[in-house]
């Protein structure tokens, strides 16, 4: 396959991007570099023939119509984003632009793009939009799983400019008849993850011996998907998925925050003892998130019915995995030299 990736750079995309290079497809990565894109996640693939990195916009037309001629793509995967909750309630303008402009202008240059090709080329072209459980709010304690049919909710104004990216990608499948396929995927967790995130911050602030905060009293429940089981269900939707359709991707694995944190603290302890005692009792309880949403759980029941997927990995042995990726690439973790020595895990440069 020719396969546009826009934010190949980013957690999951480069992942994708990884995995797609690896089975020998031909991959354009389209991405911004923004403080969340980073090289060393695809570095791997760099100089490789099948793969080609272009910097650019989601948001520019012109950027977004040369690499479409560019790659001549057989489909798109769409994961180019502002993700991060936080940064969004701080300041959602960015979150409006790359993840609903940024969409729209994805959408009509795949559309231009799509009208162009052959009868039997638009029939097997695919856009897959790469989206959150989070537009469909926030559940009870004993609420239903999220299904695909479950009535959008958002509550950060990241879920909410996701929300509308998915609405614009459907309406572009209804309107136009683009075949765009949509996903709906829980937390994912593994290497390369961006250091403000929930666990690499946990590990950071572990080994640096630093208070590890958690919002509120860590009541809150999340789902976690490995990354690379994410990717499988990706590509299954990609290549399995019905135009129109949207699936849902969870690991069937729920925990409180505190829960998690703790497991993460347990289990660095046992691969990096630290002569200050546990990890957990650096845990510390900090001011909650505004509209913090309290849970998400997600039924990936239609994936496993219509595309044959199911996540591979549980949870602890993906967890642990990924702890010792972090302790074996603390270049990843710190952000500067000072830190990384704080970090007390030597050079540190494994993952460039
Ligand atoms: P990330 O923040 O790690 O990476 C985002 C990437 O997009 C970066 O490489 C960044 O440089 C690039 N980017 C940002 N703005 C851009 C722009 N205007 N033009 C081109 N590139 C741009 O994100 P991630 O965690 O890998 O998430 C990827 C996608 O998956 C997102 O759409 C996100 O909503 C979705 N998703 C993420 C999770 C999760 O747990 N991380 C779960 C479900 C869905």
């Amino acid at each position: 396959m020719r396969v546009l990736v826009t934010g190949g750079a980013g957690f999951i995309g480069s992942a994708a991007v990884r995995c797609l290079v690896r089975e020998g497809h031909d991959v354009l990565n389209f991405d911004l570099m923004t403080y969340a894109g980073d090289a060393r996640a695809v570095a791997e693939c760099a100089g490789k023939p099948n793969y080609t990195f272009i910097k650019g916009d989601v948001a520019d037309p012109s950027a977004v119509t040369a690499a479409f001629e560019r790659a001549r793509p057989d489909c798109v995967m769409h994961l180019a984003a502002e993700t991060h909750v936080d940064r969004s309630i701080d300041g959602p303008a960015a979150f409006i632009r790359t993840n609903l402009t940024g969409t729209a202008v994805m959408l009509e240059c795949a559309l231009a793009y799509w009208k162009s090709l052959s009868q039997s080329a638009r029939e097997r072209f695919r856009f897959l939009h790469v989206s959150t459980d989070e537009v469909y709010g926030s559940l009870g304690p004993d609420d239903l799983a999220f299904r695909e049919t479950t009535a959008y909710a958002p509550n950060s104004p990241y879920a909410a400019s996701k929300a509308g990216a998915d609405h614009l990608a459907r309406a572009w499948q209804v309107t136009y008849g683009l075949p765009v396929v949509i996903s709906n995927c829980s937390n994912n967790y593994g290497p390369y993850q961006h250091p403000e995130k929930l666990i690499p911050t946990v590990i950071r602030k572990a080994l640096a011996g630093d208070p590890i905060p958690v919002y509120g009293r860590g009541e809150n429940v999340r789902d976690w998907l490995h990354v690379d089981d994410h990717v499988t269900g990706l590509l299954a939707a990609l290549t399995r998925g019905t135009p129109g359709e949207k699936y849902n991707f969870g690991g069937n694995a729920e925990r409180r925050n505190i829960d998690l944190v703790r497991e993460l603290c347990r289990q660095i302890d046992d691969a990096f003892p630290s002569p200050d005692g546990p990890r957990g009792d650096l845990i510390r309880f900090v001011t909650d998130r505004p509209g913090h949403d309290h849970r998400y759980a997600v039924d990936a029941g239609k994936a496993k019915a219509e595309l044959g997927w199911t996540p591979a990995t549980p949870l602890n042995e993906g967890l642990r995995a990924t702890v010792a990726w972090y302790l074996q690439n603390p270049g990843w973790l710190a952000r500067d030299p000072s830190e990384l020595a704080r970090l007390g895990l030597g050079r540190g440069d494994a993952a460039a």
